[in-house]
């Protein structure tokens, strides 16, 4: 039977607002916790003078992962009924949002830990919009501590008014606004008795009905080479399907030179034969005639224009600076994108997000952890499908020549040339 994959889900929020507490409580309700761990927590919080501290679990949790205990350090998996979820997270604040930005999180769901009390802060925003920017499309708002507001619906109410604002200039629809506490379990799993007026979801519930990841098959083909082997006088070209699928006898173009060819084998390297394979399975395909790609060129269905990826060598994007000194126009970089890698210099910064109030202004540079829209100009066409929510393409990372990220940087489009410039 095809198993569905476990939803990925990201949980942020500003500091303090609840975040560890959240996913302490989480899986302590949803039963997902291991055994043992329940009274590690409560025991350390009573030493420290406390009733149960939920946001201890994470800490333990934390520690196993720093000496390499859990198996993959960045995903705690719980299930509610049939369905699997993942939480994503990094060690640190600064791994968590590159993970996000690199796509490594490639999270399907978020929710977004408001304290009632305080409202939206400073990391609020970022965080907001950056769901934005990586283009998570289901968002939660928890509206975390309402206890100490003694759920009163009015004062909920206006912090929920509050959030709304933030995410409507962000164009992000948040789906449902949950008063919550963390700490006392209040509609996380077990719907709150001191909040009798909220008739929306609890937070198990909301999750719940986050549709599961789509599949990607019926998606157009697309497969960046990862390597080209030669066997004898054979060569099979090896990559992993982003989306899409393959079957022996499909005409494929190839890279920014859309060369043709014919699939004449689909290879895998443990399972049986068969003449077809989709999205998330890593193959090797041999194809008539015998054309030998580069790493990092995209493979494509030939006869499909309405489909086919974007050629340019400027391209826009809107890029999430890492680097701890600011960007400035002139500088170059690689870009990567899946396997291929690019030098690009950034021809222009286009505008600036102000974080206090999310306008976009003109700039001239990019302060670290700051936003932007910037233009890339390539010594060579980029092949590449714009950056869409739920889609695998278009996510760019600009690599400095010590081969640290220091950008995420999804490619939006093609950019225009300059006034008076020619192709
Ligand atoms: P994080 O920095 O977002 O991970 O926040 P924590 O989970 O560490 O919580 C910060 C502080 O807020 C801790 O002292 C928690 O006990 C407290 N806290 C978290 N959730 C709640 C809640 O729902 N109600 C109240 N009153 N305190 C909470």
């Amino acid at each position: 039977a095809h198993r569905v994959a476990a939803t990925p889900i990201v949980i942020v929020g500003h500091v303090d607002h609840g975040k560890s507490s959240l996913i302490g409580r989480l899986l302590h309700d949803t039963g997902s916790l291991q055994e043992g761990k329940l009274a590690q927590i409560i025991e350390s919080s009573r030493k420290r003078g406390l009733s149960v501290e939920w946001s201890f679990l994470l800490d333990s949790l934390q520690i196993e992962r720093d000496q390499g205990v859990t198996v993959d350090s960045t995903r705690i998996p719980f299930r509610l009924g049939d369905r699997e979820f993942v939480i994503v997270d990094a060690p640190g604040h600064r791994q968590f949002l590159r993970n996000m930005i690199t796509g490594a999180a490639d999270a399907e769901a978020a929710v977004l830990v408001v304290d009632a009390q305080e409202g939206a802060q400073e990391q609020t925003r970022r965080h907001a919009l950056l769901l934005r920017l990586i283009g998570i499309r289901h968002v939660i708002v928890l509206l975390n501590k309402s206890d100490l507001l003694g759920f009163d619906e009015t004062k909920i109410l206006k912090a929920e008014a509050d959030v709304r604002a933030l995410l409507a200039r962000l164009e992000i629809h948040a789906e449902t606004m949950i008063p919550a506490s963390a700490r006392d379990g209040d509609n996380i799993a077990e719907r709150s008795a001191r909040a009798a007026w909220y008739k929306g979801p609890t937070l198990v519930e909301a999750l719940a009905n986050v549709p599961p990841p789509a599949p990607r098959t019926a998606l157009a083909f697309r497969m960046p080479v990862q390597d080209v082997y030669r066997f004898d006088d054979v060569r099979y070209v090896a990559g992993r399907i982003e989306r899409g699928t393959i079957r022996v006898g499909d005409q494929i173009a190839i890279g920014a030179q859309k060369q043709i060819a014919t699939v004449a084998e689909v290879c895998r390297w443990h399972a049986p034969e068969r003449p077809v394979a989709g999205a998330g399975e890593s193959i090797a395909l041999r194809l008539e005639p015998d054309l030998v790609p580069d790493r990092g060129d995209l493979l494509f269905p030939a006869h499909d224009s309405a489909n086919a990826p974007v050629r340019a060598a400027r391209v826009r994007a809107r890029l999430f600076w890492l680097r701890t000194e600011p960007l400035r126009v002139g500088e170059s970089f690689t870009l990567r994108i899946a396997t291929a890698e690019y030098d690009v210099t950034v021809a222009s910064i286009d505008a600036v997000v102000d974080l206090d109030d999310l306008t976009l202004n003109p700039g001239d540079h990019v302060q670290p952890d700051g936003f932007a829209e910037v233009t890339l100009a390539a010594s060579h066409a980029i092949l590449f499908d714009p950056f869409a929510p739920g889609l695998s393409g278009g996510r760019g990372v600009l690599v400095d020549r010590f081969q640290r990220i220091v950008g995420g940087a999804p490619l939006i489009g093609a950019a225009e040339l300059p006034d008076g410039a020619h192709a």
